[in-house]
């Protein structure tokens, strides 16, 4: 269904209608196809399957049909060719390097990347042989003197987490090209709803959909989306031989998250900017990082890049870690953990979580000062989460 004519349709309608391949039962919903196998009608015809002569569905760690809706929905979204779901955030980066990268190749990562991303590319790629260089998100003659001959692809995150800075991904973009760099774009803060990433230059999104494709902090998946005939040709290969499978009853609860993405972003987005104007406000509070308030030092970009700010807010408390972490154990309602994307509101101290495991040194390079504090702004009623963060006042 929609296939031939999506790009008349507007994001909302895709999220909603893309993908959908009704069956004989003609059913509203979409089901979910809890099959391991599926059966030939002859031993030819799976012939014809394996060999890739027709296509069709095989088995469930490469061709599902849940999934398949899953990822023609995004891939729409996204405005991509083509979208391979994978099992969780780490397993759709984890493909793009197995399938991408060979011995001798280098990467450039951003230095402000999800922390595990660093430790799959130092710690384990760099076991086969791979080298990483790490630079910082906004100095683009970093990213232009780090190029090598053996650089396969740049890796970021924008908005960074957790000092929400952007790098300009169209920039970025041909600074890689012009040395036939491929550009990786981890898209999960913004996501679709709010920031396209391929229509700026970028050559590959990878998405954890736990976050706010999910929104409600139900599943682990990921995906990954891009260009018909690189990922035919480097991921899907790995998903069928290495298979980081997502389930198909995951793959239904992220279509049912979909549905609701744009509303969710466009509401995430409306508490975040009234928190950080309000943060700005109060004595307590030193500085806040939210891309949609004007003191933001790329507010311009934030504006040109994404259609809003998003839902993370950070903040710097005057008194350091013990005023931060009174402010945390103050709160009610607000959950104390790591997660993000969920419609509850999520706090955190990334200097003794997130980025615990920093050198104070890399620490203070990262801007990750004791007193700063992240808030991933759910949609309870700003009110409610206003007087929880006050309450140690
Ligand atoms: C959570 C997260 C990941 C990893 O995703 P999982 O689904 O937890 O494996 C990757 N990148 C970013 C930016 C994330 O927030």
């Amino acid at each position: 269904m929609f296939e031939s004519d999506q790009e008349t349709f507007e994001i909302e309608t895709l999220a909603i209608r893309a993908g959908q391949a009704r069956t004989h039962e003609q059913e509203h919903s979409d089901p979910i196809f809890a099959t391991s196998s599926y059966v030939f009608g002859s031993a030819a015809e799976a012939a014809a399957r394996f060999s890739g002569k027709t296509s069709g569905n095989i088995y469930s760690r490469f061709t599902n049909p849940t999934v398949r809706a899953f990822e023609q929905r995004l891939a729409a979204l996204e405005g991509g060719e083509r979208c391979i779901a994978v099992a969780s955030g780490m397993a759709a980066i984890a493909s793009v390097g197995f399938g991408l990268l060979k011995a001798g190749d280098h990467v450039i990562c951003s230095r402000a990347v999800f922390g595990n991303t660093v430790m799959l590319f130092q710690n384990y790629f760099s076991k086969f042989g791979v080298e990483v260089s790490f630079v910082d998100l906004t100095d683009y003659d970093a990213w232009r003197d780090s190029i090598r001959d053996s650089t396969r692809f740049l890796f970021v995150e924008t908005p960074s987490n957790p000092l929400t800075e952007i790098v300009d991904i169209a920039r970025l973009a041909e600074i890689a090209h012009q040395r036939d760099v491929l550009l990786v774009v981890d898209n999960c803060f913004c996501t679709p709803a709010l920031q396209r990433p391929l229509a700026l230059g970028a050559d590959i999104v990878v998405h954890s959909a736990t976050k706010y494709l999910d929104g409600q902090g139900r599943c682990i998946g990921g995906a990954v989306v891009g260009g018909q005939a690189l990922l035919d040709k480097e991921i899907y290969p790995y998903l069928r031989t290495g298979g980081p499978t997502m389930s198909p009853f995951n793959a239904w609860v992220f279509l049912k998250g979909l549905e609701t993405l744009s509303l969710r972003m466009r509401a995430h987005s409306e508490n975040a900017l009234a928190l950080a104007q309000w943060l700005e406000q109060q004595s307590w509070v030193e500085q806040v990082y939210y891309p949609g308030l004007p003191s933001h030092p790329q507010y311009g970009l934030a504006l040109r890049q994404q259609v809003s700010g998003g839902g993370i807010v950070s903040f710097r408390v005057r008194g350091g870690q013990e005023q931060a972490w009174r402010i945390i154990d103050a709160t009610k309602m607000l959950s104390i953990t790591a997660n993000l994307g969920d419609a509850k509101t999520t706090i955190t101290h990334p200097a003794t979580t997130t980025h615990g495991r920093l050198s104070d040194q890399d620490r203070e390079k990262a801007g990750i000062g004791a007193g700063l504090v992240r808030v991933a702004v759910g949609l309870e009623h700003i009110a409610d989460i206003k007087r929880d963060l006050a309450r140690s006042f």
